[in-house]
C-alpha cells in the first residue's frame, strides 16, 4: 500500500489531486515518482494513456520548478491539441492549492497563434506544446528555449507516426543545457530507441507498464447482444431511459458516426457527432457545444475523440468494439471521472463474444451481460 505522501509528493499538490478524485497511487505512479523526484535523470516509460501517467510525470515536474523566476523551466510535447490541452489543464489543476504559483501555457496547433505570442510576455514557467506549433513561435521569437531544465516527450510513438521526427530532433538541438529528458510512449519499437539515442544519455531508467494496469476507477463494463439492424433501436431506447444523464457513443467509422446522428437526430434525440471529416474549428464547435450542454450526447470516431475530457459523463456505448484494445480504455475512460461511477456498454453481435473475453482478459475486466 503506499500513498502519495509516501512517494514524496508535497501536501499541497496532493490535496489538488484529491480533489480530481486522485487517491491512490496507479503503478506508474508507485514506479516513476520516487525516481524523477530524486533522481529524475533521463526515463523511458512504456504506458499508455488511462495509466495515470499524466500525474507520474506531472507532479515531480511540479516539484523541480522555481517559481521565483519566470523563465521556461519545463517543457513537455505531445502530439496532439487535445492532448497537449488535457495536459496542461491536469497541470493547472494539480497546483490549485499551490501556495508558489506556477504558470502553465498550452500552445498547440490550431489556436490563435497572435494570442499565444501574447500570452507569452507573462511570466511562464511550463509550456505544454505541439511540435510544429512551438517551432513556430519560437521562429517569431515568441519564446525561447535556452532556460529549459526538464523536457518531456508524452506519446513518443504517435510522435513519430505523424511524422514530427525533425521537429523533435529541432526541440533537443534548443534546449541542450537540459538536465532530463523523460519520455512516455505506448509501445517501444526501434524507432523510440532511436529516438532515445538522440536526446538522452547512455543508460535511461526504463520502465514497462503493462494494458492490465490502467487506472482502475469506478467504471460499470457491460455487454449487450444485438444484431447491426437493431443498434439504432437499442440506443435510442437506452438514451430515452437516462433522462439528465450524459454520454458518448462511439462508432468505428465516421460514415457510422454520421449515420448514427442522423438517425437519433430524426428521433429527436439531442445528439452532436464529432468525426475525422470535420475542420478543426467545426470540431471546435461541436466540443463546445457538448461541453456547455447544448446537446445532451455526442457521437464520436475514435480519433476525433481524442483527448476529449468533459466531465460529468455518465455513460459510454461503444456501438462496435474498438479495433484495438487500448481504444477501448481510451473510450471508457471517458466516463467515471473525478471519482464518479459511469457505465461503460458495448453492443455486439452475438458472433463477438470471444472479443468480450479477450478484453477481459487483456485488460484485467470483468463484463456483465445486460
Ligand atoms: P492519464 O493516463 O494521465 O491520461 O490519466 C487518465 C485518467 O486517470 C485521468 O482522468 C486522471 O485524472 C485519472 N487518474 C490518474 N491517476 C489516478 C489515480 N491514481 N487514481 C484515480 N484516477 C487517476
Amino acid at each position: 500500500m503506499h500513498a502519495f505522501k509516501e512517494l514524496g509528493v508535497p501536501a499541497d499538490l496532493i490535496q489538488g489531486i484529491n480533489e480530481l478524485g486522485i487517491l491512490k497511487p496507479t503503478e506508474i505512479q508507485v514506479k516513476a515518482i520516487p525516481f524523477l523526484m530524486n533522481d529524475g535523470s533521463d526515463f523511458i516509460a512504456q504506458a499508455q494513456t488511462g495509466t495515470g501517467k499524466t500525474a507520474a510525470f506531472g507532479l515531480p515536474l511540479l516539484t523541480k520548478i522555481n517559481s521565483k523566476s519566470e523563465d521556461i523551466q519545463g517543457l513537455v510535447i505531445a502530439p496532439t491539441r487535445e492532448l497537449a490541452k488535457q495536459i496542461g489543464k491536469q497541470l493547472f489543476r494539480f497546483t490549485k492549492y499551490s501556495e508558489q504559483k506556477i504558470f502553465v501555457e498550452v500552445l498547440s496547433g490550431g489556436d490563435n497563434i497572435d494570442r499565444q505570442v501574447k500570452s507569452l510576455q507573462r511570466p511562464t514557467q511550463i509550456v505544454v506544446a505541439t511540435p510544429g506549433r512551438l517551432l513556430d513561435l519560437i521562429k517569431r521569437k515568441a519564446l525561447t528555449l535556452t532556460s529549459v531544465r526538464h523536457l518531456i516527450l508524452d506519446e513518443a510513438d504517435e510522435m513519430l507516426s505523424m511524422g514530427f521526427r525533425k521537429e523533435l530532433k529541432q526541440i533537443f538541438g534548443l534546449t541542450r543545457q537540459r538536465g532530463s529528458t523523460w519520455l512516455f510512449s505506448a509501445t517501444i519499437p526501434n524507432a523510440i530507441h532511436e529516438l532515445a539515442r538522440d536526446c538522452m544519455g547512455e543508460s535511461p531508467h526504463i520502465l514497462r507498464i503493462d494494458k492490465a494496469h490502467v487506472v482502475n476507477r469506478d467504471i460499470d463494463h457491460q455487454f449487450a447482444i444485438c444484431t447491426r439492424d437493431d443498434k439504432t433501436d437499442f440506443i435510442a431506447k437506452f438514451l430515452k431511459a437516462r433522462k439528465q444523464e450524459r454520454g458518448l457513443i462511439f462508432c468505428r467509422t465516421k460514415e457510422g458516426a454520421i449515420t448514427l446522428g442522423k438517425q437519433l437526430t430524426k428521433r429527436e434525440f439531442p445528439v452532436g457527432v464529432l468525426q475525422g471529416d470535420l475542420t478543426q474549428k467545426e470540431r471546435d464547435t461541436v466540443m463546445r457545444s457538448f461541453k456547455k450542454g447544448r446537446f445532451q450526447f455526442l457521437i464520436a470516431t475514435d480519433i476525433a475523440a481524442r483527448g476529449i475530457d468533459v466531465e460529468g459523463l455518465s455513460f459510454v456505448i461503444h456501438h462496435q468494439l474498438p479495433e484495438q484494445t487500448e481504444y477501448y480504455t481510451h473510450r471508457s475512460g471517458r466516463t467515471a471521472r473525478a471519482g464518479r461511477s459511469g457505465l461503460s456498454l458495448a453492443l455486439i453481435d452475438p458472433r463477438e463474444r470471444k472479443k468480450i473475453a479477450r478484453l477481459e482478459k487483456e485488460l484485467g475486466l470483468s463484463f456483465d451481460h445486460r
